[in-house]
């Protein structure tokens, strides 16, 4: 079997695991090998038509929320037990820390944020390293193959509406392995959109000057129903929530137009956008990095133009 980790997000299965779910399906008809799931907690929702045979369900109150041993322990039971030919899970921060317990306890290489799977003998994977900057070709090892697939590389879909056979499987964790776990949760956004759904992310960086500053970029945010962002100064400074920022050490986002204001383009904060459809950059500074990597720029003080904007778009609106 081809063994795949459901990662939930809001109730919901993820959009990354949906993307790896199509890699495994394409993996499952190359190899003729069934496709089989893993979920965990009471609240976890099994993956409907997505063309899995079999679900191993971990249902433990102690398992409910997320814990990365405890949950790794589960998922390496299988491999450990069953001996699937590949496991994989989406290359989010949970899927990659997830899978990386998992080599850790089976002993087994991993290799994550993979593009291509080659299930060949020898068993080939081109990945992204350095946040993208480069590309590696690796031969895969290990008696299990486990991996994960990078983020808006595999498009969704679905395949075959039979239900799959659920195995539940009460498994309660060990102490020593809920020393990390997720505990709270705080909401922080308060409209529908947030830096992962909305089709425009306006984000805004150390040219903004202030959290007041960002008053402009959420006004004009506001009338396009965009979500509003953060470079790694803008989060620094405390102007934005840390959940905000955009980039290597932030969020990995993927809007049809992502609309960077006061950012200099620097290589930590790009990894972050280059799945934008669009970028267009604001920027006073003719020079700035990121104008070479946008498809539309503005040079100017964006504390003139987005008002600006903003305004001609209500003036719009209210003129139906
Ligand atoms: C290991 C590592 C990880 C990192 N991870 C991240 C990350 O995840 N995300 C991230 O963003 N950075 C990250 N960084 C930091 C990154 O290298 C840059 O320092 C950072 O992105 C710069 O932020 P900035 O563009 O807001 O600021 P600056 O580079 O200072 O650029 C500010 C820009 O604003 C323009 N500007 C100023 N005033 C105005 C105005 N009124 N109107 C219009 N434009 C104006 C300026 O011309 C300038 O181009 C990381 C760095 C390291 C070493």
């Amino acid at each position: 079997m081809i063994l795949a980790f459901i990662e939930h997000e809001d109730g919901a299965v993820s959009a990354g695991t949906l993307q790896m779910l199509a890699c495994a399906r394409l993996l499952s008809a190359e190899t003729g090998v069934p496709l089989h799931a893993a979920v965990i907690g009471a609240h976890a929702k099994l993956p409907a038509g997505q063309g899995i045979s079999h679900v191993y369900r971990f249902d433990h109150p102690s398992l409910n929320e997320y814990a990365p041993a405890a949950w790794a322990r589960c998922v390496s039971g299988i491999v450990q037990q069953r001996m699937p030919a590949i496991l994989m899970a989406a290359a989010t921060e949970r899927g990659n820390e997830l899978m990386a317990w998992c080599g850790a306890m089976t002993g087994m290489p991993l290799a994550v944020n993979c593009l291509r799977v080659s299930p060949g003998q020898p068993f080939q994977v081109l990945r992204q390293r350095y946040g993208g900057s480069l590309l590696e070709e690796a031969n895969l090892s290990g008696a299990t193959k486990l991996l994960t697939t990078a983020l808006h590389v595999f498009e969704a879909g679905e395949a075959g509406a039979a239900d799959p056979s659920v195995e539940t499987i009460p498994a309660p964790a060990a102490e020593k392995d809920l020393r990390a776990r997720v505990v709270a949760r705080e909401q922080t956004h308060s409209s529908g959109v947030n830096l992962h759904t909305a089709r425009v992310v306006v984000g805004g960086g150390r040219g903004v000057g202030s959290a007041e500053g960002f008053r402009v970029l959420e006004e004009f945010a506001g009338e396009i129903n965009g979500a509003v962002g953060g470079s790694r100064v803008a989060t620094n400074n405390g102007w934005r929530p840390h959940a905000v920022q955009v980039g290597l050490t932030g969020n990995r986002i993927a809007p049809d137009l992502y609309i960077a204001c006061g950012i200099s383009g620097a290589i930590q904060h790009q990894v972050g956008c280059k799945g934008a459809k669009r970028i267009l950059v604001i920027n006073k500074d003719r020079e700035a990095p990121f104008f070479r990597r946008a498809d539309f720029g503005v040079v100017g003080d964006l504390h003139e133009i987005l008002p600006a904007v903003t305004a001609e778009i209500r003036k719009r609106k209210s003129s139906g």
